[in-house]
């Protein structure tokens, strides 16, 4: 009897539970007993979600192309490559991250053992963006994995087809305890934000980033928040401004725009404003042809909510090159917008799609008083030829990461910290920084229980003549 009361309030206790306090449940009693703890553990889940990533590639790329109309190798070249180099970069160095690292000692300290243990923390939360529904969402995984916690995955619901792969592919190749992907919207969001996470690894914007962090405080639970904002592009009057075009037209319209970290806008003197959409039109034309609409490599706007968004952003602006929009397929061209001042609409929020705005400026003074008069961006690209004018842009303005003369790629250098200060974001990830932000970096001291003689002076009383004052 005693039994079977039992039970029936366990059964009642659990049905009651909803699906997301259920995995969590789920994922903290299995960290607790230790299973995350061998580093054998981790290598082998990791190596699992390496060939997640390597036998389902097809799989992920088709639910991109119907999330958002990129081709097969796109996905490839932007999402799954790095996450392989990701994955295989872990394996190679946990070994190393995970050991004790001993630090200077000082002359009290100088015979005990004194050094940082990286730990676990528990169970993080991975909150991913739909851009690249795949690279944000599974490569803080790899961190996580690696650090030994336990994650729940919550994919985009905005990106629904890579989320459903996801949500049923993923389970088959990883521990369905440690790591369960929970799906579902805002609602189901902000059931899991109820929880109590150890860590909450939050992608997308900044509106719903204080959200999140709000929901974390009453925890108390650690964010990393990876934002993002308006990152400006000046492109110095004496540079190659032809080189300069092509690398700004790729970093700007890969993905449509949808990307992080594509510059925002460009900020240049009038001489060169045509020179400029002159080269960006070439580059258009020789990148997407002449119809980038019927481009296999030319993708599409996420949903119609965005693709109305964007379209009311354009209105009012001077279109230079582009302009043209299909509401039926999310489709909008790859557009440059000229002359555009800081009270337009364009330039209030993070456009977020294939709008490149030009605004311009007397020279590098007004370029530099235009970035730090608003919100801290995830980049700040510059191009130009003078080191002395790339390092003072360094000196005088502050971003999550700084590029000169290319677009993107510092997102590759996984020795690099990648993430936001300010309105763009807090905390930062990619290789070694994501292990250590998934980690508690615990300090270590090991004394002997001898010498007892040289602490004399620490006890009480504290008199001048014990102290040889
Ligand atoms: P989104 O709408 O997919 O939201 C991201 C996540 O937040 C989703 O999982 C969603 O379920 C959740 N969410 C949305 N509204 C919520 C709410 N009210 N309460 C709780 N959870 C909620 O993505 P988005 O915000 O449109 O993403 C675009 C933004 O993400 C852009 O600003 C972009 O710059 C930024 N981004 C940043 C990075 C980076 O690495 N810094 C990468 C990709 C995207």
């Amino acid at each position: 009897l005693v039994f079977s009361l039992f039970w029936t309030s366990f059964v009642t206790f659990i049905t009651a539970m909803s699906r997301e306090e259920l995995a969590v449940l789920r994922a903290r009693r299995t960290f607790q007993t230790g299973k995350t703890k061998p580093l054998e553990f981790r290598l082998q889940q990791l190596k699992n979600l390496l060939r997640f990533v390597t036998e389902r590639r097809k799989d992920i790329a088709a639910a991109v192309k119907k999330d958002l109309g990129r081709s097969e190798h796109g996905t490839e070249l932007f999402e799954t490559m790095g996450l392989e180099a990701e994955i295989n970069l872990a394996v190679g160095k946990l070994a190393e991250w995970a050991a004790p690292r001993p630090v200077e000692k000082n002359l009290l300290t100088m015979s005990d053992e004194v050094y940082i243990q990286p730990e676990p923390l528990g169970v993080v939360l991975i909150i991913g963006a739909w851009n690249y529904p795949w690279a944000v969402t599974l490569q803080p995984l790899v961190g996580a994995i690696a650090a030994g916690n336990a994650a729940v995955i919550k994919p985009s619901e905005v990106s629904l087809h890579s989320s459903k792969v996801m949500e049923e592919l993923l389970p088959l190749y990883l521990d369905k305890d440690l790591y369960p992907v929970v799906t579902g919207g805002v609602s189901e969001t902000q059931e899991l934000l109820k929880q109590r996470f150890d860590h909450i690894f939050y992608t997308g914007s900044s509106t719903v980033g204080k959200l999140v962090m709000e929901a974390a405080a009453l925890h108390l639970t650690p964010v990393t928040l990876e934002l993002g904002g308006k990152s400006p592009c000046y492109i110095d009057k004496d540079c190659d401004i032809a080189v300069a075009c092509r690398r700004i037209t790729w970093g700007k319209f890969v993905n449509c725009g949808q990307t992080c970290i594509a510059p925002d806008y460009v900020l240049c003197e009038p001489s060169i404003q045509s020179r400029v959409i002159e080269e960006i039109t070439k580059n258009i034309k020789e990148f997407y042809t002449d119809n980038p609409k019927t481009f296999d490599d030319y993708g599409r706007i996420i949903n119609q909510q965005h693709f109305k968004r964007l379209v009311a952003l354009m209105g009012g602006g001077k279109v230079a090159v582009g302009g043209d929009s299909d509401e039926s397929e999310c489709y909008i061209a790859p557009t440059v917008l000229k002359d555009v001042t800081a009270e337009s609409k364009v330039m209030k929020e993070e456009i977020f799609g294939p709008l490149l705005p030009i605004v311009n400026v007397s020279g590098v003074d007004e370029a530099i008083r235009f970035i730090n008069d608003r919100e801290k961006p995830l980049v700040v690209y510059v191009f130009s030829n003078q080191n002395k004018l790339i390092k003072r842009l360094i000196a005088e303005t502050s971003s999550g990461a700084f590029l000169a003369n290319d677009c993107l790629v510092h997102f590759t250098v996984n020795a690099l910290p990648f993430g936001g200060v300010g309105n763009s974001g807090m905390g930062s990830y990619h290789g070694r920084h994501t292990f250590d932000q998934l980690s508690h970096l615990r300090s270590c001291l090991i004394k002997q229980l001898k010498m007892e003689r040289v602490n004399s002076m620490r006890y009480p009383p504290h008199t001048a003549k014990k102290l040889g004052w």
